[in-house]
């Protein structure tokens, strides 16, 4: 690995670090091509997935600015929002979630997420999809009237994906190419890193420490809403960002790095195929693992059908990140079970 050093701002540790990579031996034998997964599923139990890297560097920027409470938005059955919620409680801090439902009056079951929100004690707003797309000024505004009453408060955008949380990711990339170093020179050194994209910070984050490191790693990511122009401007706005906080110039051609796999939506963000649900079942199956239906299902989805289409789409060597969202699969449980009766 390239002997770059970079200069971390300060970060408080909640996940449980380095999380393990282990190859999937069926899948990899069926697919004829290597396929690692890192498991950032692991990163804690209750804090579980990749949220929880990026929080680590904004709960230490929140944290330096006296914050007592923080303000965060997501969908109902948000990682982030819980992920947000249980390091809160962690730190002794109060949180408020702006959650997006389609009728606030009839907000959807405490279950999954949801749950352990509640658990913690997250004031939760519920919030129409309309409302929703002014959630930047709502939580300016929450923030502000919590002001008025003496409190202080942080807000955290959408997947904790600005410039701050993207470090999380710079981080994970270095913990990564560590990894990929100790599995030896493969049958060619370049790996491709494959995730689920929603808000862009994890990308972002990949993208960055990639040139940071100077790294032949290619960085794929499929994208679970919207589509890959969409995705290029919002990474590409937080790259921007990060480098206007950085003391060094954006490495050339950084975005170049970028692969954005689209296609793999489906029925829209939250929403199953049953094909998805099929290969999240026979996942489970076959590797002991359990991809979540909202991201990583529909990346590995998108992954395998390409490369049903071309085995070497990817290159040699693969590491698949899973990103976590465990706790989505329980408000699907009777799909999923109508799934199970057939495979
Ligand atoms: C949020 C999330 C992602 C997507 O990460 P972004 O940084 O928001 O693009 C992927 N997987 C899971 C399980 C998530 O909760």
């Amino acid at each position: 690995m390239p002997n770059h050093s970079i200069a971390f701002p300060p970060r408080v540790s909640l996940a449980q670090l380095p999380t393990p990579m282990h190859r999937l031996d069926r899948i990899s034998r069926r697919m004829g091509v290597e396929i690692f997964i890192k498991r950032d599923d692991l990163t804690g139990m209750e804090l579980s997935g990749n949220k929880i890297r990026k929080l680590e560097f904004v709960l230490a920027r929140a944290r330096e600015k006296g914050c007592d409470t923080v303000i965060t938005c997501g969908g109902a059955q948000s990682n982030h929002a819980r992920a947000t919620a249980v390091a809160a409680a962690r730190l002794g801090l109060k949180s408020l979630l702006f959650l997006r439902t389609d009728d606030p009056q009839n907000p959807p079951p405490v279950s999954g997420n949801i749950l352990l929100d509640r658990m913690v004690g997250a004031q939760i707003e519920w919030i129409t999809p309309d409302a929703y797309r002014d959630r930047d000024s709502l939580m300016a505004e929450a923030a502000d009237s919590l002001m008025g009453r003496n409190q202080n408060a942080y807000v955290i955008p959408e997947g904790a994906s600005d410039a701050v949380g993207a470090w999380g990711y710079v981080h994970a990339f270095e913990e990564l190419a560590r990894d990929i170093a100790a599995l030896g020179p493969g049958k060619n050194d370049s790996t491709t890193i494959i995730h689920a994209t929603g808000s862009g910070g994890t990308c972002a984050g990949l993208l960055i420490g990639a040139a940071l490191l100077d790294s032949d790693h290619r960085v794929a990511t499929v994208n679970v809403c919207d589509d890959r122009d969409y995705f290029t401007e919002v990474i590409g706005g937080i790259c921007n960002r990060f480098f206007e906080h950085y003391p060094e110039q954006p490495p050339e051609n950084l975005m170049d790095r970028l692969e954005i796999v689209d296609g793999y939506v489906g029925r829209g963000y939250g929403l199953s195929r049953p094909e998805e649900l099929e290969l999240i079942c026979r996942i489970a199956r076959e590797e002991g693992i359990f991809p979540d239906p909202v991201y990583t299902g529909k990346a590995f989805y998108g992954m395998m059908k390409e490369l049903e289409k071309d085995p070497r789409r990817f290159g040699e060597r693969i590491v698949f990140i899973h990103t976590g969202g465990l706790f989505g699969l329980f408000p699907k449980s009777e799909d999923i079970a109508a799934v199970l009766s057939r495979i």
